[in-house]
């Protein structure tokens, strides 16, 4: 009962301070050590720590009570592609797997933007990521569909006890930077100036700009909940669908797919059969007619000097392993 109390309410404090407890805030307390170790083959949804989580689900239902508006579904949209850029050029492609440089600045604000989505920190989503590359669709992949099935790779895993710790180790390059640990750490921060933000434009443009027909609170359910829903969702099919369905150019060692679909839904993410063969480069849509707008974007950004060095496909990996021409 006492011990139940208490990870009750350990799982409520790291809602706002996801490292407490943790040792020299540097390593996994022991309880998740062990749970990490367990990961494979007992799998335990840590329910007080989720309980953010399914509200944000919930609350999507409070569209029927604070109706529709051009203007906040607008905003929705362009908080998707913003901070599924961020995720996506960002997280994955900058913090997993140094695609390409940028300063700390930018890097910073790859961080920020990322962390507003409520996929937890960077080191936290870089580390798992690093994980799954190295594991791909073996028992150890914490979020393999072949192993463990759809539902758990879509969103089993991120819920799973074992699967909170930040596994520091693995992102010794970032870990450096106390801005982005500092991000890691305090991850409910970040998605709750968004919120605020959100709300607060509401307000104003219902003061200021009436004939728009929003407020408040429509636009904090359309602009940030319903967005960060979708945004949940759309990233989450890179790691249950794209290893399903698509088809197979390269004959990687996972069962990793392309498909134009998810590719649309996440920016460019999936092209993941490619990503698979050559997770180095800044691009995932390897020729022209692979829509990776994340790439697009880089490109733009490289052109006024605020990323540079994005790495490329050398031509060696667009031969090896093929399976279709
Ligand atoms: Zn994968
Ligand atoms: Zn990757």
């Amino acid at each position: 009962m006492q011990a139940a109390l208490k990870r009750s309410s350990l799982a409520v404090i790291r809602w706002f301070d996801s490292w407490n407890g943790t040792a020299n805030d540097a390593v996994a307390a022991p309880e998740d050590v062990a749970a990490l170790e367990d990961v494979a083959t007992k799998s335990k949804i840590d329910w007080g720590r989720v309980v953010p989580f399914l509200a944000m689900h919930a609350a999507c239902l409070f569209v029927f009570v604070v109706g529709f508006s051009w203007v906040a579904v607008g905003v929705a949209v362009g908080l998707y592609v913003l901070r599924m850029f961020a995720i996506t050029a960002g997280y994955h492609r900058y913090f997993s797997h140094r695609a390409f440089r940028t300063s700390r600045f930018g890097q910073f604000c790859l961080a920020a933007i990322g962390a507003s989505a409520a996929q937890r920190g960077p080191l936290w989503w870089a580390a798992h990521h690093r994980h799954h590359h190295e594991f791909s669709d073996e028992p150890e992949d914490i979020h393999s569909p072949t192993q463990r099935g759809f539902f758990w790779s879509h969103v089993g895993w991120v819920l799973d006890r074992g699967n909170f710790a930040t596994r520091l180790e693995r992102v010794k390059d970032f870990s450096k930077f106390p801005e982005l640990r500092f991000h890691d750490r305090f991850d409910i921060v970040a998605p709750t100036l968004l919120g605020v933000s959100v709300f607060l434009l509401g307000v104003a443009l219902e003061k200021w700009a009436p004939g728009l027909g929003t407020n408040g609170w429509q636009m904090l359910v359309w602009g940030f909940v319903v967005s960060t829903i979708a945004l949940y969702h759309g990233t989450f099919t890179v790691n249950s669908l794209a290893h399903v369905f698509g088809t197979r150019r390269f004959a990687t060692k996972d069962t990793s797919r392309n498909s134009f679909l998810i590719a649309l839904i996440t920016l460019g993410e999936g092209w993941h059969n490619n990503h698979h063969h050559y997770p180095a480069s800044a691009r995932q849509g390897f020729y022209w007619w692979e829509f990776d707008v994340s790439y697009y974007i880089l490109k733009a950004l490289s052109s006024v000097g605020l990323v540079w060095d994005l790495r490329p496909v050398p031509e060696r990996a667009l031969a090896a392993r093929r399976i279709e021409r």
